[in-house]
């Protein structure tokens, strides 16, 4: 079976960055989505299309086809009271944040200052040109149910 529109596909992965390091990897856990819904990005998505299982192949995708490119403009200040009390806001934590059309959009504090807390809106892999190293472990036909849903169930996807 090939990997195409509407089956469920396994993938194995390592990420790899500009300057050769790991920026992600599926580590054992292989990825599941559905192909064809969009749930992983489209570069790597259309590389996928027509291998089987066992299948390797190198995936390159520019940084502006990936996760964009480094926005020097993307930083919001917030006041210091704008996360709850109790929580203690440091450098480098990630936080959800819900823009004017109530998307959440992740983001990391930059900067914690005596005023105001400066988040920074780029992805973490923003400006990176990305390199796949992928295998694909799993095809399988997707359940209606799974298409209708638009994500995988089962013990490797969603659970209701
Ligand atoms: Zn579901």
């Amino acid at each position: 079976m090939k990997v195409e529109e509407q089956k469920v596909v396994g993938i194995e992965y390592t990420l790899f960055l500009d300057d050769g390091t790991v920026g992600d990897e599926t580590d054992g856990e292989p990825l599941y989505f559905i192909y064809g819904e969009g749930n992983i990005l489209p570069g790597l998505e259309d590389a996928l299309k027509g291998l089987k299982v066992g299948d390797k192949k190198t995936v390159s995708i520019k940084a502006e086809d990936g996760y964009g490119e480094y926005d020097e403009e993307a930083f919001e200040e917030l006041p210091l009271d704008f996360f709850p009390k109790d929580v203690e806001v440091e450098q480098g934590m990630f936080f959800a944040l819900t823009d004017e059309e109530g998307n959440h959009v992740p983001a990391i504090v930059h900067e914690v200052t005596k005023k105001a807390i400066v988040m920074n809106m780029n992805h973490p892999l923003a400006g990176e040109n990305l390199k796949f190293e992928v295998k694909v472990v799993d095809v399988r036909e997707a359940t209606p149910e799974e298409i209708e849903h638009g994500h995988v169930h089962g013990p490797e996807g969603h659970h209701h």
